[in-house]
């Protein structure tokens, strides 16, 4: 089956009882049993531990990405932190992209080195300096490509041939390309990890996350986790989530599209001083992003001449984008990493891994492409 056809039909089939297409919203925390002797005979005990409407959801996000299970989470910050307790332990060793969402860096840096775990921060494009950070104690790599903000890519395959290597888990962080544009299980990863509030939903209706393991034997330390710390994702957002899921690769396909033809305009504007879009010749690692994905997704940032005063007066000026945290939804949103998402990277890191103050950051919707240049172009004219 193609991945179309599947981000509709996998995981879910009609309700036996009714015949209603639309799994259920299982709102329930608990399921009757038979007898002692039937106990869990349905599958359900408790909906900490498993609930019907997320167990779709997660059999649908297994399908999608080709791995052979997932665990459903109530954010994609708690799908990160099971990732890291299920395969760290004090003593332990992590790497980490140099660049990665700023919730990722905090929950290393602030939360899990207060239990013992070390973490090193190297450079993603280098999978050299990532071989070298590697040491005896090294269990666990996370990829985070294409990097919140910087778009800054990283080759799977490599990194994922020095974690075998090491005889450490390799963990992607899927949730800018999702598995319709990038495969980081056919490219050697172990684990792909979501935030399903971005594309997976696709709505802005929901926060969640996910963590699919592309082996049994992982996905049962991870579902270990999402039942012992209590963070499963609740079934009226598995329920979203699922609908959000079926228009997957229409909204990728339309949304990079879109993305595409603003960086074009971009890049050809006289007070635009760089557009960094993997899609863009341009772009760095242009030919990694071409190689190893089917789609350059629909994230990019640019800077305005002027910097961050110029960057400032346009977020501030103009129309149709919504000065807004989150990305991957219909709507086009307009985003200052520097005051926003990355606020908690301290100013020497972020100017190391390349958030420099001016880089505005656009999260392209599924508007009409022509009203989401016309107004860039009017706030264009303000600065
Ligand atoms: C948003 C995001 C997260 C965190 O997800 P939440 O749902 O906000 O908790 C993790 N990784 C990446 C790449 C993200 O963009």
């Amino acid at each position: 089956m193609g991945f179309s056809t599947k981000q509709i039909h996998a995981g879910v089939k009609p309700d036996p009882t009714t015949g209603a297409i639309l799994t259920p919203i299982y709102q329930t925390t608990t399921y009757v049993q038979p007898s002692v002797d039937e106990y869990l005979s349905k599958g359900f005990s408790y909906s900490r531990s498993g609930n019907p409407t997320v167990r779709a959801l997660e059999n649908k996000l297994a399908e999608l990405e080709g791995g052979a299970d997932c665990a459903a989470f109530g954010t994609g910050m708690s799908a990160v932190t099971a990732t890291m307790l299920a395969f760290l332990s004090a003593g332990d060793h992590a790497i980490i992209s140099d660049v990665a969402y700023g919730g990722t860096y905090r929950l290393c840096t602030k939360v899990l080195t207060r239990f013992g775990i070390e973490f090193t921060f190297a450079n993603g494009a280098d999978p050299n300096d990532v071989a070298s950070s590697v040491r005896d104690n090294t269990k666990l790599i996370l990829t985070e490509t294409p990097a919140n903000p910087t778009m800054k890519c990283t080759d799977i395959a490599a990194i994922s041939k020095i974690a075998k290597k090491a005889g450490a888990v390799h963990a992607v962080d899927n949730t800018f390309l999702t598995p319709y544009f990038q495969r980081p299980f056919e490219l050697g990863a172990d684990l792909s990890i979501h935030s399903t509030t971005k594309y997976m939903d696709g709505h802005n209706a929901t926060v969640g996350g996910a963590v699919i393991s592309k082996t049994a034997e992982l996905a049962e330390k991870v579902k270990f986790i999402q039942n012992s710390t209590g963070s499963i994702m609740s079934p009226m957002v598995a329920w979203l989530t699922l609908q959000g899921c079926k228009t997957l690769s229409v909204r990728m396909e339309q949304q990079s599209a879109n993305a595409m033809a603003i960086a074009e305009f971009l890049e050809a504007h006289p007070k635009v001083e760089q557009v960094c879009y993997p899609g863009l010749k341009s772009f760095a690692q242009h030919e990694l992003s071409s190689q190893q994905a089917t789609g350059y997704g629909a994230m990019l940032w640019f800077e305005v001449k002027g910097g961050l005063a110029a960057g400032k007066k346009l977020m501030d000026s103009v129309k149709l984008w919504s000065l807004a945290e989150n990305l991957g939804s219909v709507e086009s949103l307009i985003t200052h990493p520097v005051t926003m998402t990355h606020a908690d990277v301290e100013a020497k890191e972020r100017a190391r891994v390349g958030i420099i103050d001016g880089l505005v950051r656009l999260s392209v919707g599924l508007e009409d492409k022509e009203d989401l240049i016309g107004a860039l172009e009017n706030a264009l004219k303000q600065v």
